[in-house]
């Protein structure tokens, strides 16, 4: 098994987690080969990492951005192709062993749909496909077979805390969350906050939009709707656990009161090798976690008064349906106003809030269902913020 190298297509290779993947293949260049590259716009990224890896396929998901990245690449023998078409397309090729689902947001959900169904393993960091369309994701990955490894920290260490426990029932799974950067502001300053204090986060180096999420808590409300995925958990019987440190990086409670969790340093490298090379652990110089150092682990319950986006996010998963696919289009449109300076930070709950009550219900949703709550949505919320046309 060493010595066959994995094959991956990175989708959002430009990103965090895309170039942290492209670190790890460049530390063990013996385990893993790069098949395909993909980008949304950052087309001179691309052409530097498709210069250093030398991948047989990149994609740009931006069509105007075609001739630039073919005209960049064109002394090498790498086949260059834009477009959402052609990154769904690109996903199924018989070489790739592993698709590393790193984009940002609803893009994410045609080009999984598409990989599952050729039966590739996932290795998933787009939450947002899961919160949007989980049922559907669930019933293709069984039906085609295809694995879905978890690279999201939180969701890494759950499944690193159930490996052995199959048929062991999860009495609860502790999710863990640092707070983010407004954990001790009152409610009035983070009224006033900017988008340059919320992207300070204290112990993650991630994208801007998720990093807005975390400061809002959506993003642990989407964990907790991803949990529900891909462990086969109600919401109810997931507890979210403030905890500032981020070493404990979650938990499962089992029936006999016994609780396994994983800890670690907060590098996304650790759980990102994980999906790369489950079951197996390889020897790694990644930072470790000096508990003599950390000394305490502290525990508070979030608040929801202030981080409302959290109480929505278990709304939407309890009203179920399309309701999570309309959260997250709304929260899409919402956190990019904010992030522009155009909303203040607290309404971006009140936008997404409203949508959701807004919105068509449609209890059993269809693909085609998601792609038209997702616009209706996206419209809703782009009226309320006062500009259209996202
Ligand atoms: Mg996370």
């Amino acid at each position: 098994m060493n010595s066959i190298k994995k094959q991956l297509a990175i989708l959002g290779s430009t990103g965090s987690i895309g170039t942290q993947t492209l670190d790890i293949v460049r530390t063990h260049p013996d385990r893993f080969g790069v098949y395909a590259l993909c980008a949304r716009t950052s087309v001179e990224k691309l052409i530097a990492q498709a210069r250093e890896f030398r991948p047989v396929v990149v994609c740009i998901a931006d069509e105007s951005l075609y001739a630039p990245l073919r005209e960049a690449l064109q002394d090498l023998s790498i086949d260059v192709r834009a477009g959402d078409d052609a990154i769904a397309e690109m996903v199924t090729a018989a070489p790739i062993d592993v698709v590393v689902a790193a984009m940002v947001g609803y893009a994410g959900l045609r080009p999984m749909m598409a990989a599952l169904q050729a039966g590739k393993s996932i290795a998933l960091a787009n939450k947002e496909t899961l919160v949007v369309a989980g049922e559907l994701i669930r019933r293709l990955a069984t039906e085609h077979g295809a694995d879905i490894l978890p690279v999201d920290s939180e969701h890494s260490a759950i499944f690193q805390s159930l490996v052995g426990e199959e048929g062991n029932e999860i009495e609860k799974i502790l999710l863990t969350c640092s707070g983010g950067p407004f954990r001790t502001w009152p409610i009035d300053r983070i009224a006033r906050a900017t988008a340059e204090d919320a992207l300070r986060h204290p112990n993650w180096h991630m994208g801007d939009k998720i990093t807005i999420d975390s400061a809002s808590y959506m993003n642990k409300g989407f964990e907790v709707i991803e949990a529900k995925w891909l462990f086969g958990v109600d919401v109810e019987r997931i507890q979210v656990l403030v905890h500032p440190q981020s070493i404990i990086h979650s938990a499962v409670q089992f029936r006999d009161g016994a609780i396994k969790a994983q800890l670690g340093a907060p590098d996304m490298r650790l759980p990102i090798l994980y999906a790369l090379t489950y079951p197996e652990r390889i020897a790694t110089d990644l930072p470790r976690a000096d508990l003599f150092r950390v000394r305490d682990l502290t525990f508070e319950e979030p608040d929801t008064t202030r981080f409302p986006c959290l109480a929505l996010a278990y709304q939407a998963a309890a009203r179920g349906g399309n309701v999570p696919c309309i959260m997250n289009a709304a929260n899409e449109v919402a956190n990019l106003a904010f992030r522009q300076g155009k909303i203040p930070f607290l309404r971006m709950a009140e936008i997404i809030e409203e949508t959701m009550a807004r919105a068509t219900f449609i209890p059993n949703p269809t693909y085609e269902d998601y792609v038209a709550s997702d616009a209706e949505a996206r419209h809703i919320a782009g009226t309320i913020c006062k500009f259209v046309n996202l």
